[in-house]
C-alpha cells in the first residue's frame, strides 16, 4: 500500500465513524510532508450545520495550525471527490494536491462544476489562490465502495443507479 492509499484508507475509517454516528460516510485528512495535520468526518446531520463536511472541518483546523507557505505544500485526501463548497476552500487555501476515491459527477467540484481546475481564480488572484491543485482520482475505489455499502447497501445501490458516484 503506497502513501496515497494509506491516507485514503484513513478517510474510509473516518467515513465509517461518521456512519456509526448517524451521518453520511464521508471522511477527509490533510497531510503535510507525509504526516496527517488534521482529520474530518461528516457531521452535517449530527450538528445540523451545512458547512460541516469532512473536508471543511479538516481544512479549517489545518488553516488554524499552519502558515500560508505550509498550506501550499499540503495534500487533501477524501474518500469521495470534494463538493463545490469544499473545492473552493481548497483553491482559496492554495492546497497543492487533491486525492480521492470515488468521483462525483452530480455533486463534485471537479467532475461536475470544474472548480478545482479553474485557472481563472489563480490568474486573477495569484497571491491568494496560487496554482490549481494536482488531482489524483480513483484511489482505493473498491474499498471506498465497500465503506458505503457498510453504511447502507440499499442506499448505495440507489445512489449508484442515479449516477451520483462513479
Ligand atoms: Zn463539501
Amino acid at each position: 500500500m503506497n502513501h496515497d492509499e494509506s491516507f485514503i484508507k484513513r478517510c474510509i475509517e473516518l467515513g465509517d465513524e461518521a456512519a456509526e454516528a448517524g451521518d453520511f460516510p464521508f471522511g477527509s485528512v490533510v497531510v503535510l510532508d507525509g504526516k496527517i495535520v488534521s482529520e474530518g468526518r461528516n457531521e452535517l446531520l449530527a450538528k445540523n450545520q451545512i458547512y460541516r463536511h469532512a473536508e471543511m472541518l479538516a481544512l479549517t483546523e489545518t488553516q488554524r495550525k499552519l502558515s500560508k507557505e505550509e498550506l501550499a505544500r499540503c495534500v487533501i485526501y477524501s474518500n469521495v471527490e470534494p463538493c463545490p463548497m469544499c473545492a473552493f476552500a481548497i483553491q482559496e487555501l492554495n492546497i497543492r494536491r487533491v486525492v480521492f476515491g470515488l468521483r462525483s459527477p452530480i455533486m463534485g467540484g471537479f467532475s461536475k462544476w470544474e472548480i478545482l481546475q479553474d485557472e481563472g481564480l489563480n490568474k486573477t488572484f495569484p497571491n491568494t489562490f496560487g496554482k490549481t491543485p494536482e488531482i489524483t482520482p480513483d484511489v482505493l475505489k473498491g474499498e471506498v465502495i465497500e465503506g458505503w455499502k457498510r453504511w447502507s447497501g440499499e442506499k448505495w445501490k440507489r445512489l449508484l443507479a442515479k449516477g451520483v458516484f462513479k
